[in-house]
C-alpha cells in the first residue's frame, strides 16, 4: 500500500477501453483499477477523447455518448471497487467505502458538437471538466495547435457561461493563448488546466506562461502537472516533474497545482515512471526534499478535490 492518495486530473483511457477494447479492472496501459488500489485512496477524471481525423459516421457526440456507455459498463463491471463522483457527497462515499472514484471529461467540445444545448446532457451524466478545444480549432476558439490567433467567438462565450451556470468547469489545456485570455475575462467560476506545464522551463505552446498560472490561480482553479516528455522538456527525469511544480509553486501555486498526468493520452513518461503504480517516485522524493505533509497531500489531492467539489 502507497502512504498517500492521488487524485489525477486526466487520462485517456476510456477512449482506450473503447478503442482497443481494454479493461479498467486491468489495463495494458498507464492506469487500471488494480494500481488504483495500491492507494490510500485514488480518484481519477476520465476523459471522453476522440482526435476527429476519421469522425464516427454517426458524429462526434454519438461517439461521446458511446464512450460514456464504454464508461459506465466498465465501472459496472466493479461496483465494489470504483464509482462515478458526480457530487461532493458521492465523491466522500467512495472515500468512505474504499472505492475509486471516477469523474468524467469532455476533451474537446466537437465531441458536444459545440453546442451549448450538448450542455445540459454532459451536466445530467456527470461531466466535471470540459475542454473548449483539443489540438483542432473548433466553432467555439482556435486552440493551441490550429489557428492559434483566434479567440473565443460568440459562441464559445455561450458554451461557457452555460457550462458554468450548470457546475461544469472550463479546462483550458489545449486552448489557444486568445482564447484562454478571452475566458479569464468572463469566467466566473475557477479556470482549470488539467494537464499543462510551464512554458517558461517546457518551452511547449501546450504549456502555461507564468501570467496564465497567476491567472489561473487568482480564478481559485486549478493546474495538473502533465508527465509527457516533450511538454516537460529539461532532462525527461523525475526531476524535470518536480522542477515543473516548483516552478509552479515558487509563482504561489500551493493551493493551485497537482497532477494530470495524461496516462493513455501521451507515449513518453519520464524514466522510472511507467504509469500511476510509479507515482511514489515523486512523492519519495517531495519528501527528500523536505516538503511538509499538508503541502503534499495538497498536490496529491486535496487540491483538485476542492477545486471540482468546493470541499
Ligand atoms: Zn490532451
Amino acid at each position: 500500500m502507497l502512504p498517500f492518495s492521488f487524485f489525477d486530473a486526466h487520462c485517456d483511457t476510456i477512449s482506450c477501453c473503447a478503442k482497443h477494447g481494454w479493461e479498467l479492472a486491468e489495463s495494458p496501459g498507464h492506469t487500471d483499477l488494480r494500481r488504483g488500489e495500491a492507494f490510500a485512496h485514488y480518484a481519477q477524471v476520465f476523459a471522453v477523447f476522440h482526435d476527429g481525423a476519421q469522425p464516427p459516421p454517426d458524429g462526434m457526440f454519438a461517439e461521446c455518448v458511446r464512450q460514456i456507455e464504454t464508461f459506465w459498463a466498465q465501472l459496472a463491471r466493479s461496483p465494489d471497487r470504483v464509482v462515478q463522483c458526480r457530487t461532493a457527497a458521492e465523491f466522500d462515499q467512495a472515500e468512505k467505502t474504499r472505492r475509486i472514484a471516477a469523474l468524467l471529461s469532455v476533451e474537446g467540445a466537437e465531441l458536444l458538437e459545440c453546442d451549448p444545448k450538448r450542455l445540459d446532457f454532459a451536466a445530467h451524466v456527470g461531466v466535471k471538466l470540459i475542454n473548449l478545444t483539443w489540438n483542432r480549432a473548433n466553432a467555439l476558439s482556435g486552440s493551441n495547435a490550429e489557428e492559434r490567433g483566434r479567440g473565443l467567438g460568440e459562441q464559445g462565450r455561450v458554451f461557457v457561461k452555460r457550462a458554468q451556470e450548470l457546475d461544469i468547469l472550463m479546462d483550458v489545456s489545449h486552448l489557444s493563448d486568445p482564447g484562454f485570455w478571452d475566458l479569464i475575462e468572463i469566467t466566473e467560476k475557477p479556470v482549470v488546466a488539467s494537464h499543462s506545464d510551464s512554458r517558461a522551463l517546457g518551452g511547449h505552446p501546450r504549456n502555461l506562461t507564468d501570467d496564465m498560472f497567476r491567472a489561473i490561480r487568482d480564478s481559485g482553479g486549478f493546474v495538473g502537472l502533465n508527465f509527457y516528455l516533450p511538454f516537460l522538456g529539461l532532462d525527461g527525469s523525475v526531476n524535470a516533474v518536480l522542477a515543473h511544480l516548483e516552478h509552479f509553486l515558487d509563482l504561489g501555486g500551493e493551493k493551485t497545482v497537482g497532477f494530470g498526468g495524461d496516462w493513455d493520452g501521451c507515449d513518453a513518461l519520464p524514466a522510472g515512471i511507467r504509469g500511476i503504480q510509479d507515482m511514489g517516485l515523486i512523492y519519495e522524493e517531495m519528501v527528500r526534499r523536505g516538503y511538509g505533509q499538508e503541502l503534499i497531500d495538497a498536490i496529491f489531492y486535496n487540491n483538485l478535490k476542492r477545486v471540482i467539489f468546493k470541499g
